[in-house]
């Protein structure tokens, strides 16, 4: 059946249908879903969690043939990396992407890299990618001697980094990059940005010089959107509030709020506040409604309403598609060569 009929199909018919493809695969199936997702896809997933959560999950499940991932490509692509051999990745929708991970391509990284190498300066660097990045960044990184980080262990990465060597090219956030770099006290003048539309990233020698980290200009647009103007709303809306955010939002959002951490952070803080305080949270939207319905005695609010259009892309009727066409279409691949050398970077993150 095409997709479309399944698009037309009513709610409770497409439940009925997700729970008896799952009740016939049993434990030969794993359906994953990341914390943005939409409940009716939240529902049906066997485990809720972060990108990289969700993909040793995945490993971790030894019954697991078919493993779901709803999400966006670049998640997929991890639980692909990090999968058992015999598992198979599928997305319910392959053509949800991450524009913060389409901000830096292979071809962007190794031109930029092979500037660095001209100017003398690569021998002395660490290359770091966040996990919201193509596999092909995270095999880059583990044939360049570099690491992959999430949010939650981004100033591990940093020091594991330095303790190789003088420098480190962090990309493609631009933001989380930044804010780790302040919270392990490098001044502005260590920093520098390296935009890859710009001849040399834009950046002169002498600033290249003496940066200690090189920031890739790349954004998350959803966590981007919160600003300052938020923030001195909610404080004057809801006095004694806390504010917490994620680190992708700018610098000065996230020096304006209480704390600043990784969606587990974020999760964490909001079940751990006290009952009748008020806890304001900069994140996708999705999550931060089901924060409040999962903790009714505190009062859980956005910064402001900000959505992942690509996390919302996946849907009920594309879950069904995708269950109940099994294993024939939206498998997610990546290339065996890819794998091997990503997993070294991956590998590195674990051990740090
Ligand atoms: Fe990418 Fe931002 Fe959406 Fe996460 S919230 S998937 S980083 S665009």
């Amino acid at each position: 059946m095409k997709l479309e009929s399944y698009q037309s199909m009513d709610r409770e018919e497409l439940k009925r249908r997700v729970a008896n493809v799952k009740r016939e695969y049993g434990k030969r199936l794993l359906i994953l879903g990341h914390y943005y997702q939409q409940d009716e896809v939240i529902e049906f997933s066997d485990h809720q969690g972060d990108s990289f959560a969700l993909a040793k999950a995945g490993a971790a499940n030894k019954d697991a043939e078919y493993i779901i991932f709803c999400g966006v490509h670049f998640m997929a692509e991890s639980s692909v990396i990090l999968a058992r051999k015999g598992q198979r990745v599928f997305m319910p929708d392959p053509d949800a992407g991450c524009p913060l991970a389409d901000m830096a391509n292979i071809e962007q990284v190794e031109d930029a890299w092979a500037a660095l190498e001209k100017a003398g300066a690569a021998k002395d660097i660490v290359p770091i990618t966040y996990i919201n990045s193509s596999a092909e960044l995270k095999a880059f990184c583990g044939k360049n001697g570099g690491i992959v980080c999430t949010s939650s262990n981004a100033a591990n990465a940093f020091d594991w980094a330095l303790s190789k060597k003088k420098k480190i090219f962090f990309f493609p956030d631009e933001h989380l990059g930044r804010n780790t770099a302040n919270v392990k006290g490098f001044k502005k003048n260590e920093m520098v940005l390296w935009d890859p539309l710009e001849e040399n990233g834009g950046v002169n020698p002498k600033a290249l010089a003496e940066a200690k980290i090189i920031l890739w200009k790349g954004h998350c647009h959803v966590h981007t959107y919160f600003n300052l103007e938020h923030v001195k709303h909610a404080r004057e809306k809801y006095p004694g509030c806390k504010v917490v955010v994620h680190p992708e939002c700018s610098e000065e959002v996230v020096k304006a709020s209480d704390a600043s951490g990784s969606t587990s952070f974020l999760k964490k803080f909001a079940e751990e506040a006290k009952a009748g305080s008020t806890v304001v949270i900069g994140t996708e939207i999705n999550l931060v409604h089901r924060l409040a319905r999962e903790n009714p005695t505190k009062n859980i609010v956005p910064l402001a309403r900000s959505l992942c259009p690509n996390m919302f892309k996946t849907s009920l009727a594309d879950l069904c598609y995708v269950l109940e066409n099994l294993p024939e279409v939206n498998e997610i691949e990546v290339a065996a060569y890819i794998i091997d050398e990503a997993k070294v970077a991956l590998q590195r993150m674990l051990e740090l």
